[in-house]
């Protein structure tokens, strides 16, 4: 008890100092222009204290003047897993655990990528798995099963989608139906590249990035710097648009790092993820017309620091292999970024950004 009191108090010092304001910020007024959304797969708040007490420098994440809890349960379940929770974030609609960009009864919803380009923005995902994979699937395709990964990507075909970059080849090249959907992406005005440029060309319209076969590497082994680089690239490629864009970005492997209860996997990929988030408060500072909103889909290892364990050095303690149904933390940043504070549900957000944009 007293253990679960010291953390409260220690979590709820970080949470206070987090929130003040300094004195030379001001509230920003205005519509955004431009949506970043960045989800850290199983992102609690006790991996966010993880990253921080491992870095010399303070997070980018924690640089966030609004910050609120948003609620993750899915429609059959307390504890989400990542198709019902990206659906609940992408389409504000509840859905069974596993199902992807659809209501419980099958009848599918449009995400935010899809709203966002009716209304005449450029749209992108940007990620550290496959691009099939359920969280960025949430946002590009609908199916009753996150596992139906050729369908999913035979499904991305259909998205009005402009910038991918992830992993996940495999699932659109060496197919059971034989169709090559890169191929396919190319006629349909995609540009099909295998790395991350260094820089665009200035005749590439949509991008279709794929890395790996199946997901890229851990940090750990050799994946570099394909996030951070992959948000500088799509932000280049999506800020051509006058109109302005919605671009979701996922540390996928946070999750993966946490279902393994391996601390220094985490602590890599947490790093990683608030480097990205680094390049997208760069990009803000010359576009301050960009709402950045971070959060996650759930929490996953229901991760903890027992009585003792932060001293100089620290010990990262995992209750479980699995997700858990704690609420998760949101990090809102410029114009708008009040709006997200508070306790409220991930089906929430879409309407906070929506609210706050034109895609109303
Ligand atoms: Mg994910
Ligand atoms: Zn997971």
């Amino acid at each position: 008890m007293k253990t679960l009191f010291r953390l409260c108090i220690g979590l709820s010092m970080i949470l206070i100092s987090a929130c003040h304001r300094p004195a030379d910020a001001k509230p920003q007024a205005g519509r955004p222009k431009n949506v970043i959304l960045f989800i850290g797969d199983g992102m609690g708040l006790a991996q966010v204290q993880a990253a921080q007490l491992a870095s010399d420098e303070p997070l980018n994440l924690l640089k966030a003047n609004s910050i609120g809890f948003a609620t993750t349960r899915s429609a059959d379940h307390d504890v989400t897993d990542s198709g019902a929770g990206g659906t609940a974030i992408a389409t504000g609609f509840k859905t069974r655990n596993g199902m992807i960009g659809m209501k419980p009864d099958s009848t599918e919803v449009p995400g935010m990528v899809e709203l966002f380009a009716q209304k005449g923005y450029s749209t992108g995902v940007v990620v550290s798995c496959a691009l099939t994979h359920a969280t960025p699937a949430s946002f590009l395709a609908h199916a009753v099963n996150r596992n139906l990964y050729e369908e999913i990507a035979a499904d991305i075909l259909q998205s009005p989608v402009d910038v991918l970059i992830g992993g996940g080849l495999k699932n659109f090249t060496a197919r059971k139906d034989g169709r090559t959907l890169t191929k396919e992406m190319e006629d349909k005005g995609f540009t099909f590249l295998n790395h991350i440029p260094e820089k665009l060309m200035p005749d590439w319209k949509k991008l279709l990035i794929v890395t790996d076969s199946g997901h890229p590497e851990k940090v750990q082994n050799g994946r570099g710097d394909h996030l951070p680089k992959g948000v500088e690239l799509a932000l280049k490629q999506l800020s051509k648009n006058p109109k302005g864009f919605f671009l979701m970005v996922e540390g996928s492997q946070i999750d993966w790092a946490c279902h393994a209860n391996d601390s220094s996997y985490l602590i890599a990929e947490m790093m990683d993820f608030d480097q990205a988030i680094g390049r997208a408060l760069h990009f803000q500072e010359k576009n301050p017309e960009t709402l950045i909103v971070v959060t996650a889909d759930h929490e996953t290892g229901g991760l903890t620091f027992p009585k003792g364990a932060i001293k100089g050095s620290y010990r990262c303690d995992f209750s479980t292999g699995d997700h858990t149904g704690v609420a998760v933390p949101v990090y809102a940043f410029g114009p708008g970024a009040e709006l997200f504070t508070g306790f409220y549900d991930n089906t929430d957000l879409i309407k906070k950004i929506m609210e706050l944009t034109e895609g109303k």
